[in-house]
């Protein structure tokens, strides 16, 4: 027994192939063998580490095995009994593994080839290298670290991107959407960004959702118990500051309430969905129906009320209206705002001829808006709001005013711009004139008798001479001196002088003894005399932008 297991000798006797203790490799080659192969598996694609810290105690656990590559002993895998001792402990005879493939390497009957096992070794001892001074992450580190890079990188095109054309958002939003989504299948959630701001737009994927929403120091927030009655009386919107909420039940919330709170700006906004609805807005009289716009009313719903709101004529109007669903009490409210008509051209108001042809009918009768919900039609008419005649008629002055100065502005090269928004008696007065002597010339009559009188100048075609020769003149034409000069919401227009022909007039003529070059006229007007009032067509509309050369309007002619 002994001697089967004596030293080998070195001639290659016969009797040193056969039965010898296994040729274990040496401590210091176990080592070096971890070393060089990194303390990872060499199986191929495992990459598992083979040591680390226990759990607990000050202790080292390994898993890794020095495997041989020809086996250590007979019967061993890949057996040579050709190699020496030293050559089977030799560092070249080993392989690193990790616990589980070095069973499937170290099995007596393991398929793997000395020449697999050579590959493997020098691939993993490439690959060890090429890891000297690297980082080491595990896998599930790695994907942790892409979501928080593709978080970062969304926070970023979301915060600071102003052009979402130049950043792939649309993607990453859905992905962002869907990822949030995945938290809680029972929410739709949609991902708004608005003004530097990101809005998580959350809505229930199936009925029944419960939540728990969990409020604190709400006697901190300033108004808060007036919006939390609107919201549930009316749907309202409710907004609740991150410092006093918190939502538990729900995965997808506490993310959000996570991040949110990191930042410290986070809001919850509460509400019912809101729901766009299509209104029209009227006059109605005993006559007939003028019809002044179509427009998208939006409506929230709450256990006491149904609260509707929207916009007509680009935001000129404002509605807001109401009922209760015990059907006691509607509420309605129309305002007019002309500031949303600021800055544009007087020509190009949105639906303002409309409005123009509806405003004739204020006086016999009322604004009405009727709301399709369904196939139902909600109406509300200014007789159950507090808008009385005195508004109608404001509102009529004013769309009056505006629509002669849109005649006015017709006529003018340069465009007029609503920039300011005063209202001015004698300015109307002026505009409605202006506008009548612009739809053709004005014919009136007046009572015979005294016209008018003053010096006589040599004007407009006429002298002495050539009344004297013709006798009594058929026509008389008055002529403002001056053109009149007037502010129109901001600018300066300049007006045609206005002419107005006396038919069959009669006058007297005069003259002061120690001024007889200067004559006086006194015109009569007959049974006969026509009256026409025009504009001169030599003169011309002008807008001048500078009102600082705006003194006090010229009076008209008489
Ligand atoms: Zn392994």
């Amino acid at each position: 027994m002994n001697g089967a297991k004596s030293k080998k000798k070195k001639s290659g006797e016969a009797s040193d192939k056969v039965a010898h203790e296994r040729h274990d490799f040496l401590q210091s080659t176990v080592q070096r063998l971890r070393d060089r192969a990194g303390n990872v598996c060499s199986f191929p694609d495992c990459h598992v580490h083979t040591h680390g810290s226990a759990f607990t105690g000050d202790k080292a656990v390994g898993v890794g095995v020095a495997c041989h590559i020809k086996a250590a002993a007979p019967g061993g895998p890949r057996y040579d009994p050709e190699q020496t001792k030293d050559e089977r402990r030799h560092l070249d005879n080993g392989i690193w593994m990790c616990q589980t493939h070095s069973k499937l390497v170290d099995a007596d009957d393991s398929a793997f080839s000395v020449e697999a096992l050579r590959v493997w070794k020098q691939k993993a001892e490439e690959r060890s290298n090429g890891l000297i001074n690297q980082k080491s992450f595990t896998e599930s580190e790695v994907k942790a670290a892409v979501e928080e890079g593709s978080v970062s990188v969304l926070q970023r095109w979301v915060n600071r991107s102003d052009d979402p054309f130049d950043t792939p958002i649309a993607e990453m939003m859905k992905g962002y959407e869907t990822g949030l989504e995945k938290l809680d299948s029972r929410f739709n959630v949609q991902v708004d960004r608005v003004g530097g701001q990101c809005h998580h737009i959350i809505s229930a994927a199936q009925d029944n959702v419960s939540l728990q929403l969990i409020l604190r120091d709400l006697d901190q927030l300033e108004g808060f118990w007036e919006a939390e009655r609107a919201f549930f009386e009316e749907g309202r919107e409710l907004q609740i500051p991150g410092a006093h909420f918190k939502i538990e039940g729900s995965k997808l919330f506490d993310a959000i309430h996570q991040r949110t709170n990191q930042s410290g700006r986070g809001v919850v906004t509460m509400g019912a969905p809101k729901r766009a609805l299509t209104a029209n807005l009227y006059v109605r009289t005993s006559d007939g129906e003028w019809a002044i716009d179509t427009f998208t009313c939006h409506y929230t719903s709450g256990s006491l009320r149904t609260v509707f709101s929207g916009t007509a004529l680009g935001g000129f109007f404002g509605i807001k209206a109401s009922f209760a669903h015990d059907g006691l009490n509607t509420k309605f409210d129309l305002t007019f705002n002309l500031d949303a008509w600021r800055d544009q051209n007087i020509l190009e108001l949105p639906g303002f001829s409309r409005l123009a042809r509806a405003a004739r009918y204020f006086g016999k009768g009322r604004l009405v808006v009727e709301i399709e919900v369904g196939n139902n039609v909600a109406s509300f008419d200014t007789k159950s709001s507090p808008i009385n005649e005195e508004y109608h008629a404001q509102l009529r002055w004013m769309i009056e005013y505006l629509d002669f100065a849109r005649k006015v502005a017709e006529q003018c090269s340069e465009p007029v711009i609503l920039k300011t928004f005063d209202f001015d008696n004698e300015v109307y007065s002026a505009l409605r004139k202006y506008a009548r002597l612009l739809a053709g010339t004005v014919a009136t009559t007046r009572k015979a008798g005294w016209l008018c009188s003053g010096e006589f100048t040599y004007h407009e075609g006429y002298d002495l001479s050539s009344i004297d020769s013709s006798g009594v003149p058929q026509v008389i034409r008055l002529a403002q001196r001056d053109s009149m000069t007037f502010d129109l919401f901001g600018q300066v227009v300049t007006a045609p002088r206005v002419e107005t022909i006396y038919t069959e007039v009669e006058f007297t003529l005069h003259s002061d003894l120690d001024a007889r070059d200067k004559p006086k006229i006194n015109l009569y007007t007959t049974e006969k005399t026509t009256i026409t009032t025009l504009l001169r067509d030599e003169d011309s509309w002008i807008v001048l932008r500078d009102t600082s050369i705006l003194d006090e309007p010229l009076p008209l002619s008489s």
